[in-house]
Order: C-alpha cells, then sequence, then structure tokens
C-alpha cells in the first residue's frame, strides 16, 4: 500500500455537515473492508446562506454567503488537483453536492482523475440492481420496460442514465431507451417544449404535453415502473398505486426518497393499493408487511449495495478512472446475489445482513471489470477474488494478555 490509495469522502458543508463523509467512509470499511487508514473524509466549506447560520456565534463554518460561479470552480479546480499532487492515486467520491453543481462537477472530473458521485452513480446503481432484479419477477424484458420519475434531480437523472445504457446493452439504441424513461418534477412532465431544463434533463425531454397531473401522466405513458427521487412524502397516493397496478400485473413502485418521512409512500400501501401485486423498494427501510396469507419483505435501495463494493474494487486494482461500465457491472453484481426465496417473498436486494460477502461478490466482478477496461494500475492477479480478499481490512485484535 502506498500513500497515493486513498478513497476520500467530499461532502459540502452548508447541507449535512461533516457527520455525513465520515460515516460514508465508515460503510466503505464496515460494508466492504477497506482499510480506514486508506480514508480521508474532507469537507469543503464555500459558505453558507442560511441567514441564522450566519449570526450564530457557535457557527463553526466560513460566515459568508456561499460562493457561486467562476470562483467555486476555481476553488474546486485548485481542490482537485491538489489531490492529484498529494495522494496521485486516490479516488474522490463527490457527496452531498447540490444537483446544480453536482453533475457539472461529475462531467468535468469523470474522465481526467479518478472520480465518482454516490448521490448521482451510487444511487442509480442501486435502482438498476432492483429494476433487473424486479424483472425476474416479472418475466419482461428490459427493452420493454417504460420508467416514469417523480424527482429529475442529480438521483432522478442519475438513474434515468444508467437505466438507458442497460436497456442500449439491452438490443436498444440509447435514444430508443432514453425514450422510456420520463421525468416528472416540480413544474410536471418534463417535455420537449420546457425552456426551464438543464442541460442533464435535456436528454429526457421528449415530445408531449408538461402535463401536471402526475396521474394524469402515469395514465398517458403506461409506466410499467415508478420511481420516487422527489423527497415528496405521500406524493405516490393511492390513486397513483391504483393506476399502475392496472396497467400492470406488477407494477414496479420504488419511492426512493429519503428519510423514511419523505417516502412517496410506506410499503403497507403499495402493497394495499396494489392487492399485494406491487414489486417495492424503497430508499428507507420498512417492516414486512402481511397480505392475506402471504408476508411480503419490502427491499431497501440502500446504495452502501453498490459504492462499498466499487470503492474496494477501485482500491484494490488502482483504477485510474470510475466508469459507468463498472456501476452498470456492480449492479448486475447485486441483481445475481438475489434469490428464488429472496423473490418470492417480494425481496428485490440481498438481505443486508450479508452485506460484507455480497459486497466481496461484487467488487470481484466490479475488478474484473477494470481490468478489462484497461483502467488498473495493477497486474492483473491469477485469482481476483484471492487478491480482493487479501486487500481488505479485518477488524481482529491481537490477545494482549
Ligand atoms: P434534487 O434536489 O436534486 O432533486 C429533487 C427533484 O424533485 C427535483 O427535480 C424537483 O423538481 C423534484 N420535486 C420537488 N418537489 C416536487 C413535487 N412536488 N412534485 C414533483 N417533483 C418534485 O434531489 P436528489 O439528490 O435527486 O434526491 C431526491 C431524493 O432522492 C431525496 O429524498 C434523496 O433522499 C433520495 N435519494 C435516495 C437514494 C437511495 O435511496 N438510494 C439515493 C439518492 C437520493
Amino acid at each position: 500500500m502506498t500513500d497515493g490509495e486513498r478513497i476520500l469522502g467530499l461532502g459540502d458543508l452548508g447541507t449535512n455537515g461533516m457527520g455525513i463523509p465520515i460515516g460514508k467512509l465508515n460503510l466503505y470499511t464496515a460494508c466492504a473492508g477497506v482499510p480506514p487508514r486508506m480514508t480521508l473524509p474532507v469537507m469543503i466549506d464555500v459558505g453558507t446562506n442560511n441567514e441564522s447560520l450566519l449570526r450564530d456565534p457557535l457557527y463553526m463554518g466560513l460566515k459568508q454567503s456561499r460562493v457561486r460561479g467562476k470562483d467555486y470552480d476555481e476553488f474546486l479546480e485548485e481542490f482537485v488537483q491538489a489531490v492529484q499532487e498529494v495522494f496521485p492515486r486516490c479516488c474522490i467520491q463527490f457527496e452531498d453536492f447540490a444537483n446544480v453543481n453536482a453533475v457539472p462537477l461529475l462531467e468535468r472530473y469523470r474522465n481526467r482523475v479518478c472520480c465518482f458521485n454516490d448521490d448521482i452513480q451510487g444511487t442509480a446503481g442501486v435502482a438498476v440492481a432492483g429494476v433487473l432484479a424486479a424483472l425476474k419477477i416479472t418475466g419482461k424484458p428490459l427493452t420493454e420496460q417504460r420508467f416514469l420519475f417523480l424527482g429529475a434531480g442529480s438521483a432522478g437523472t442519475g438513474i434515468a442514465n444508467l437505466l438507458s445504457q442497460v436497456m442500449h446493452q439491452a438490443g436498444l439504441t440509447l435514444e430508443e431507451a432514453r425514450a422510456r424513461c420520463h421525468l416528472f418534477d416540480i413544474e410536471g412532465l418534463v417535455v420537449e417544449s420546457r425552456n426551464d431544463l438543464a442541460s442533464f434533463q435535456r436528454p429526457f425531454a421528449h415530445k408531449g404535453e408538461q402535463l401536471r397531473s402526475f396521474v394524469e401522466a402515469i395514465e398517458t405513458l403506461k409506466p410499467t415502473g415508478i420511481i420516487g427521487v422527489s423527497a415528496v412524502a405521500k406524493a405516490f397516493t393511492q390513486e397513483v398505486i391504483e393506476a399502475m397496478a392496472r396497467l400492470n400485473e406488477r407494477p414496479i413502485v420504488f419511492p426512493y426518497s429519503n428519510p423514511t418521512s419523505h417516502a412517496e409512500c410506506t410499503a403497507e400501501e403499495a402493497y394495499k393499493w396494489s392487492e399485494g401485486r406491487a414489486i417495492f423498494a424503497s430508499g428507507s427501510p420498512f417492516p414486512p408487511v402481511r397480505i392475506g396469507e402471504k408476508t411480503l419483505v419490502p427491499g431497501q435501495g440502500n446504495n452502501v449495495y453498490i459504492f462499498p463494493a466499487v470503492g474496494l474494487a477501485v482500491y484494490a486494482t488502482e483504477a485510474s478512472r470510475v466508469t459507468d461500465g463498472m456501476f452498470i457491472t456492480a449492479a448486475r453484481a447485486v441483481a445475481e446475489q438475489v434469490t428464488q426465496a429472496d423473490l418470492d417473498a417480494g425481496l428485490i436486494y440481498p438481505p443486508l445482513s450479508g452485506i460484507l460477502e455480497a459486497s466481496v461478490k461484487v467488487a470481484v466482478k466490479v475488478a474484473a471489470e477494470i481490468f478489462k477496461e484497461g483502467q488498473a494500475r495493477v497486474p492483473e492477479p491469477e485469482d481476483i477474488e484471492l487478491y480482493i480478499r487479501s486487500r481488505m481490512w479485518k477488524a481482529t485484535y491481537k490477545q494482549l494478555l
């Protein structure tokens, strides 16, 4: 190991404070065995626009309004370049950047340095894993699915992007695949004629009317799956779920917004209003639900299935870039681990209780992808699994007596 191999959690002070980057790095270790001394939390403080914080004598951050525009970009550039000098083989994980910054930052750096954004790519990976496992239940091909997203921010566009790529791999052109993903935001359906869209939303702005009602959008577009990434609690109403259940034998319903109080619906609501037919996964955990004779176990589309394993593979192979191909590989590897017994109970993610072993399996596949893509900076070992395991940190303590 050299000092250069590190994973950094990079956060934005104004939103969630230092706890998030520290906590995320803990998960790399707890869920995938990334050595803790190889991780470093960093928080970028560019000021705050929160008036009460600015007046608070105990506020520890910079007491100035947020820097934006050219100064912000130059500051981030200086930071990223400095990281390359001090830790040339590190991976920067961007976290909690507002979507107006997150997407352009990722575009600027993804092909220049080793980095990724978990809010965008990790979320997309776990959602794709959920969709792939859900299709094992429906038995329908991915190329015939249509998705409607409630929310068109970092998470929504990130998922739509990766899903489109997976549909492209399954045989559609990228345009055909994107045409199967529709976004609906606070202003209604994202359509071509809107002039308030960001460039990252444009690929999913299709022809049609700017419908203002989500139910009407469902009736018009006839999605096979709805994905909630709006942070609007209870937005998947009874009418929404019933419409999905009328249009689909097994509707895919993913209220991914966190925390639980922001979930677009509960597991119980989704199952009850669809007569137990919904294939459900949420961002926050929900307890099992009894419907008639059956107990249904809601899956949790937690990014922890993806980013620690990707981090372990990147760290072990000293990858020079993190690509969408690696997230697609991770998503497939997560979905592969869902057993028939899990599916029978409605569960579309492997149980979180076995996350460490699940992560090893994912990391082995991602590492193989890294070697295949020519992004590794270590020689390819004969046995990738053995190699990955040899790089993991284990919490074993020496007997002192
Ligand atoms: P964001 O701020 O980038 O985007 C939010 C989007 O929701 C925007 O497009 C906004 O227009 C839309 N929206 C807001 N109010 C709306 C309304 N009333 N009707 C329709 N659309 C509305 O946020 P984000 O980073 O994309 O995160 C969104 C949510 O997804 C959060 O709750 C977050 O917790 C959740 N999320 C979950 C996971 C996970 O479970 N794995 C991962 C990432 C994000």
